[in-house]
């Protein structure tokens, strides 16, 4: 029986791993590929502490940190969650993987978010043969090659200034008038004579075979491009968590309160998969923390921490 089931291995429940076994409670985070989508982030630079550091580099951080602290770490991917019977006035739920069964007094929900997809001709097709999801994987794959990035938000700034260290020249392709990016990465594109952004544009197929060839725009126009990495946003990974019965908003976002509470008593949420509007690694984080010290409140009957 543990205390605390933590499904994510991401900054956000890593963070939450550490910070549940100081305070004692017997954790498990279930972390099929540890790290979190921050591993395909190439300059982390607003982690408060670090000046400047790489996704791949925090997120082998915060695992050491988990583990340093006494963190049970499995590479096991949940499949479902079962609200079992209270036992002795607290909550019991079933972690059910693929190999193995977890009953645990609360659960932190940390699943994060996929890559929203284009949906264009082309895309699937064309994945992993010039269309990419992730700069810092395959951007050395186009050294002095010609490549786009879709979007408009940080992702898409941040993408692009990676890709132009390897790169002869770098499309962003926006499909409203303004980027918004964070003011610091906006400034670094509009500095970056590599980069050029093409606004109010929105592709309609990628063409090619057995490579990218071209982009063809909504407007019939036409444009050679050897890479397509796509930074569009993502989706919260929800499914888990809507299957237990967790309430969510109309994005498919688990909704939490301020002590990250769901609507199911022991369940908590924290990072990208959940309902706030600030989504960043250090706020996932701050969430998941918040989640261990309210978890402790549930399995010892309301008392503090402290
Ligand atoms: P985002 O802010 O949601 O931006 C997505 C961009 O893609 C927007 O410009 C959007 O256009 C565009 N887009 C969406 N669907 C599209 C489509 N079908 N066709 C063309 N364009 C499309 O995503 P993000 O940049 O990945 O950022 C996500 C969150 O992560 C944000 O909260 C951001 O602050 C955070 N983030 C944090 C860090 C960090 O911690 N250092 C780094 C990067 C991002 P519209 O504007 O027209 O909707």
């Amino acid at each position: 029986m543990y205390d605390f089931i933590i499904i994510g291995g991401g900054c956000s429940g890593l963070s939450g791993a550490m910070y549940a076994t100081r305070l004692g409670l017997k954790t498990l985070t279930l972390a099929e590929m540890p790290g979190g989508l921050i591993t395909t982030t190439h300059l982390v630079e607003n982690w408060p502490g670090v000046i400047s550091t790489s996704g791949p580099d925090l997120a082998m951080d915060l695992y050491k940190h988990a583990e340093a602290s006494g963190a049970e770490i499995k590479s096991e991917r949940a499949k479902k969650i079962e609200q079992l019977e209270d036992k002795d006035g607290c909550p019991q739920f079933k972690v059910i993987t693929g190999a193995n069964e977890y009953i645990g007094k609360t659960i932190l929900i940390a699943t994060g978010t996929i890559h929203r997809k284009l949906g264009v001709p082309g895309e699937k097709e064309l994945e992993n043969k010039g269309v990419s999801y992730c700069a810092l994987c395959d951007g050395a794959f186009f050294k002095e090659k010609v490549v786009c990035v879709v979007g408009g938000g940080d992702s898409a700034a941040k993408e692009a200034l990676f890709l132009s260290e390897h790169a002869s020249k770098v499309y962003i392709i926006v499909r409203k008038d303004f980027l918004r990016a964070e003011p610091l990465n906006a400034a670094r594109v509009e500095k970056n004579d590599k980069i050029e952004i093409l606004y109010k544009t929105e592709i309609e197929e990628i063409v090619g075979t057995d490579k990218v060839d071209k982009l063809r725009f909504k407007d019939g126009k036409e444009l050679a491009m050897d890479g397509v990495f796509l930074a569009i946003g993502h989706i919260a990974q929800t499914d888990l968590a809507k299957d237990l019965g967790v309430e969510l908003n109309e994005k498919g976002e688990i909704k939490i309160n301020r002590r990250t509470e769901t609507n199911i008593r022991g369940v908590f949420s924290a990072g990208d998969c959940c309902d706030t509007e600030f989504k960043q690694a250090i706020t996932g984080s701050a969430e998941a923390v918040t989640s261990s010290y309210y978890a402790y409140h549930v399995c010892n009957s309301g008392e503090d921490v402290f």
